[in-house]
């Protein structure tokens, strides 16, 4: 079983974490420690070990390609990166052009 770097109070959906190698186990946990600002650590040991769902995981991800900035996320011009039409903090027509986009393929 793999011990959380951090042990926040759980709550409902959070799963336990998956097990991981003592190397990935490291690896995560100098990651965070490095290079995670403070306020993001624990949604990002939860998306890394699984225990939460895609949609966190992606914001994950997008707070984390562009240093944990918001507004960076929200302006994300990356066309060419798949996680681009589900990222968070899009505005609400520009939600909806993309799902109009989805259905006429
Ligand atoms: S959608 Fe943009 S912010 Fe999110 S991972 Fe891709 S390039 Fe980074």
């Amino acid at each position: 079983m793999t011990e959380p770097l951090i042990k926040p109070e759980r709550g409902p959906r959070v799963k336990p974490p998956r097990a991981v190698t003592p190397a990935e186990r490291s690896a995560i946990t100098v990651y965070i420690r490095d290079s995670v600002p403070d306020k993001h650590k624990i949604a990002t040991e939860r998306a890394l070990l699984k225990q939460v769902p895609r949609s966190v995981a992606i914001k994950t991800k997008c707070l984390a390609c562009c240093n944990f900035d918001r507004e960076e996320v929200k302006l994300c011009a990356v066309y060419t990166c798949p996680l681009n039409p589900y990222r968070p903090y899009q505005s609400a027509a520009a939600a909806e052009e993309s799902d109009d986009a989805e259905q006429d393929e």
